[in-house]
């Protein structure tokens, strides 16, 4: 995109997704929905997290990212719903330049993208509604259509008829289903975990991957960070490691565990895991 296209389009207020995979642009219908290029970040001085980060990430994709802890698993995330801003490099959504976002079209760069973290998130003495349907109401539709949506939302992930308790009453693995509600009830184009299985047994962490896997299945993009090894060799999929600071495509289909006796494919030896 040339220069004067770019300032063109950031002039423009950023137009809002409705429904992943539907109603976007014309001119972002064949983009990447993600390209990080050559993205730097650092906290502390000589000390950078992302290196040289380059990544292309496509509509409709599942792709885990993993790494050890400090890794800039968070990090990438946090840059993408521009909870921090990049040093150097760009990080292009649906192929604008997030950081050049003017500030009344951030609020439509977070509509399009749900984010799920390891502690939840949610206000424990609010309804599971109210939790939901915090994401409608600060976009301010009016509340029969929040009934609604907030109603098919909890529908998707198993909580029909929840939405009257309490928050705080509901166990773990419920309370990470509600996050999961709010984080796509607004209909995302993106929707960004940030190690969502942490704090759950290994039977609720895969539910709610498999969650994840059916939100991908009915077309939004999903970026799954995760250090969790055995939710990563469940199937074969887009699997990006973060190493010293740059994103590394680790060919799918590949055994993280060496328990069969064909070595043939290992991890490359030297991977952070
Ligand atoms: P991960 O999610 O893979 O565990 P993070 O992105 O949280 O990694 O952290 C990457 C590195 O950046 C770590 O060394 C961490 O200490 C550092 N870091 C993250 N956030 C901050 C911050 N707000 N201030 C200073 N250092 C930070
Ligand atoms: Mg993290």
């Amino acid at each position: 995109m040339s220069q004067m296209d770019d300032d063109e389009n950031m002039s423009k207020p950023f137009r809002p997704l409705l429904r992943a995979g539907t109603r976007y642009s014309r001119d972002a219908a064949d983009r990447p929905i993600l390209m990080f290029e050559d993205v730097y970040k650092s906290y502390r001085p000589g000390v950078p997290v992302l290196r040289g980060t380059n990544l292309i990430i496509e509509r409709g994709e599942f792709v885990f990212i993993t790494g050890p802890s400090g890794s800039g698993k968070s990090t990438l995330l946090r840059l993408l719903y521009r909870a921090d801003m990049v040093d150097q490099g760009r990080i292009l959504f649906l192929g604008r330049d997030i950081a050049r976002l003017r500030d009344d079209s951030v609020p439509f760069l977070r509509r399009n993208i749900g984010v799920v973290f390891q502690d939840f998130k949610l206000v424990t003495s609010w309804s599971v509604f109210e939790n939901v349907a915090i994401t409608l109401e600060v976009l301010g539709l009016p509340s029969r259509l929040i009934r609604s949506r907030v109603g098919e939302a909890l529908e998707r992930v198993g909580l029909t008829g929840r939405g009257g308790d309490p928050a705080g009453v509901l166990s773990g693995g419920e309370q990470q289903r509600v996050a999961v509600a709010r984080a796509i009830v607004g209909e995302p184009a993106l929707v960004l975990a940030d190690e969502p299985t942490g704090n759950l047994d290994p039977q609720l962490a895969l539910d709610i991957l498999g969650l994840f896997e059916e939100i991908n299945d009915a077309g939004t993009t999903v970026l799954f960070a995760t250090h969790d090894r055995s939710l990563l060799d469940i199937r074969a999929r887009r699997l990006i490691v973060l190493d010293e600071g740059k994103a590394m495509d680790v060919p799918t289909g590949i055994a993280l565990h060496d328990d069969d006796e064909d070595d043939d494919d290992e991890l490359p030896s030297g991977l952070p895991l």
